[in-house]
C-alpha cells in the first residue's frame, strides 16, 4: 500500500497546532497538503479554559465555544473548519513514532504517513507525584489537569462528593485557579504548597500575600511548609486523608494535584538537539535537523530580549510561536525571510474576581506599588521589577485593557527610572504616560 504524503504534518493537537493550521490558512494552503495528528478527540481548542470557565457550576464554557482561535479574539475553528480547508485532521490518533531521517510518522493504530515538513506540538503533561513514588498517590480520588478528559473526571468527582472537603496540592497556576473553581462549585479547600508562598517563580512575598489573604477570605485553608508525604485510602482504593511531612493528617474527598508541568518530548529525543529541557530551535523554530519544527511548550527558543534561551509554558507563545514557524516555513519556500521571533514574556491568571498580567522579566529589584490601599476585591496594584536601573518587568492587578498594554510597553521599552521612590509614587502613571 502506498503511504500517504503530506507537504506539512503537525504532531499534536493543542494550542499551537490550532493557530498554526489558521496560519497555514492565511498564507495559502491547498486542499490535502496539511494534516494534523492529536491524542486527543477534540479539535484544538484554548486550553486556559480548562481551568476557569469549563469548571463553573453555571453558564460554563463548553465546545465549539473555545476552539482555536477563540481566546486570542479570532474565528472558532470547530472540526468543520478544518474539512472546509481541506485539512486532514486525524483525532484520537497518537503518534507512537516519528523519524526525521525517513520523514515518516507512525500512529498506535500502525499507520504510516510521510511529509515533507512537520512541525511538533506535543506540548506538556503535568507531574505525577506517583513517579517520585509517594505512597498512595496512586489512589482514586486524585485529579490532575491538562486535557477536556481530566476537567471531565473533575467535575463528576465535584457532583459526586458535593461538600466533601478537598486538598490542592501546589501553589501554582493549576493550584490557584482549581481552588478558585472549587470554591465556586462550594467545595472546602485546603491548599499545601512546600514554598514560603504560593506562585513564588513570579510572586513577590508582598504580592503573594495579598492573593493569599483573599483566598482566605473565601474560606481556603492555606498551609505552606510541609510537603504531602502520603495518601491514605479506603478499601475501595478511595483517598481519604492526606498526610503532610510535619505529620499533620487532612481529611480529602478529592485531591488536585498541580506540582508541575513536563514538556512531551519522547517523539523527538535523540533526533534533535536539546536545552534547557525542550527541543532547541533558532528564531524561527526550526530545530537542529532540517524540516523539523518545535513550537509551543516544548520549544527553547533564543529570547531575543534577554539574549538567553528559554522555554515557555504559555498561551501566548504558544499561539505566537505556532505563527512564526509557519510565515518561516512559507517565507523559506518564497526564497524569502523574515525577521527572528522576538518575544516579550507575557503570563496572566484570573481567579474569582481577580485578574492579574506580567510583561517582560521579573529580575532584579522588586517595587510594589498600592498594596496598602487595596481592598480585598476591585483592587488594583502592581509590581515593576528594575535591573540595572531600567524597569524590565511590570505587574498589574485589574488593569483595564488599556492599562495592561501599558505595563506591556514598558516591560518591552525599559524605561530608565532614577530612584525607587520615583515608581513607588508614579504607581500605575508610570507606565500609562511613558
Ligand atoms: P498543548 O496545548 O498542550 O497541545 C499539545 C497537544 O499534543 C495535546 O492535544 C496532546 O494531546 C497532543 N499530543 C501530545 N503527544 C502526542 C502524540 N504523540 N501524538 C498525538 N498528539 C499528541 N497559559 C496561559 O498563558 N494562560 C492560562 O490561563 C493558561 N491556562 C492553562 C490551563 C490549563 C489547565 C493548562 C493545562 C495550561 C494552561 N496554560 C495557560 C498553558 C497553555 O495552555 C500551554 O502553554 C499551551 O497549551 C501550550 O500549547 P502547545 O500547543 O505547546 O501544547
Ligand atoms: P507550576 O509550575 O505553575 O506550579 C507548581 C507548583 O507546585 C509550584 O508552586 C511548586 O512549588 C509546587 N510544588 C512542586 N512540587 C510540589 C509538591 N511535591 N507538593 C506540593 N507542591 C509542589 O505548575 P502547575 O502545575 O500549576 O501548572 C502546570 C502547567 O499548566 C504549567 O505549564 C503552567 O504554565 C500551565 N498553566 C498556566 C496557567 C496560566 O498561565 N494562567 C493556568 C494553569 C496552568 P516550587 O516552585 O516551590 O517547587
Amino acid at each position: 500500500m502506498t503511504e500517504k504524503v503530506y507537504k506539512y504534518v503537525i504532531v499534536g493537537g493543542g494550542v499551537s497546532a490550532g493557530y498554526a493550521a489558521r496560519e497555514f490558512v492565511q498564507q495559502g494552503l491547498k486542499p490535502g497538503e496539511l494534516a494534523i495528528f492529536s491524542s486527543e478527540e477534540f479539535a484544538p481548542y484554548e486550553r486556559p479554559t480548562l481551568s476557569k470557565a469549563y469548571l463553573f457550576p453555571e453558564g460554563a464554557a463548553r465546545l465549539p465555544n473555545f476552539h482555536v482561535c477563540a481566546g486570542s479574539g479570532g474565528t472558532k475553528q470547530p472540526p468543520e473548519w478544518y474539512t472546509e480547508h481541506g485539512i486532514d485532521l486525524y483525532l484520537s490518533t497518537e503518534v507512537k513514532i516519528l523519524d526525521v531521517e525517513a520523514k515518516s510518522l507512525t500512529t498506535s493504530a500502525g499507520a504510516t504517513y510521510k511529509y515533507e515538513t512537520v512541525i511538533v506540538a506535543t506540548g506538556a503533561t503535568f507531574v505525577r507525584l506517583a513517579d517520585s513514588g509517594v505512597p498512595g498517590a496512586d489512589a482514586q480520588g486524585i485529579y490532575y489537569l491538562r486535557e477536556i478528559d481530566d476537567a471531565d473526571k473533575l467535575l463528576a468527582a465535584i457532583k459526586d462528593k458535593k461538600d466533601g472537603p478537598a486538598v490542592v496540592i501546589g501553589g501554582g497556576y493549576i493550584g490557584l485557579e482549581l481552588t478558585a473553581c472549587l470554591v465556586k462549585n462550594d467545595v472546602k479547600v485546603t491548599m499545601v504548597y512546600p514554598g514560603p508562598h504560593c506562585m513564588p517563580r513570579l510572586f513577590t512575598p508582598e504580592l503573594a500575600a495579598f492573593y493569599e489573604g483573599y483566598y482566605e477570605a473565601k474560606g481556603v485553608t492555606i498551609v505552606k511548609g510541609p510537603r504531602a508525604t502520603e495518601f491514605e485510602k479506603d478499601e475501595s482504593g478511595q483517598v481519604k486523608t492526606v498526610k503532610l511531612k510535619d505529620g499533620t493528617t487532612i481529611q480529602a474527598d478529592i485531591v488536585v494535584v498541580g506540582v508541575g508541568a513536563k514538556p512531551r518530548l519522547e517523539l523527538l529525543k535523540g533526533q534533535v538537539a536539546e536545552e534547557k529541557g525542550g527541543f532547541k530551535v533558532d528564531g524561527f523554530f526550526k530545530t537542529s535537523v532540517p524540516h523539523v519544527y518545535a513550537v509551543g511548550d516544548i520549544a527553547a527558543f533564543p529570547m531575543k530580549i534577554y539574549g538567553d534561551i528559554r522555554r515557555v509554558e504559555h498561551v501566548d507563545h504558544a499561539r505566537k510561536s505556532a505563527i512564526q514557524a509557519v510565515q518561516a516555513i512559507k517565507a523559506e519556500e518564497k526564497g524569502e525571510t523574515i525577521p527572528e521571533y522576538d518575544y516579550l514574556p507575557y503570563f496572566y491568571s484570573r481567579s474569582f474576581d481577580l485578574s492579574w498580567q506580567f510583561y517582560g522579566d521579573n529580575v532584579g529589584e522588586a517595587v510594589t506599588w498600592g498594596r496598602e490601599a487595596a481592598q480585598a476585591s476591585s483592587s488594583k496594584f502592581g509590581t515593576y521589577w528594575v535591573k540595572d536601573g531600567k524597569v524590565v518587568g511590570a505587574f498589574l492587578e485589574g488593569g483595564s485593557p488599556e492599562e495592561n498594554k501599558a505595563i506591556a510597553k514598558v516591560a518591552k521599552e525599559q524605561p530608565a527610572v532614577s530612584s525607587k521612590d520615583e515608581l513607588l509614587s508614579a504607581g500605575l502613571s508610570f507606565a500609562t504616560t511613558i
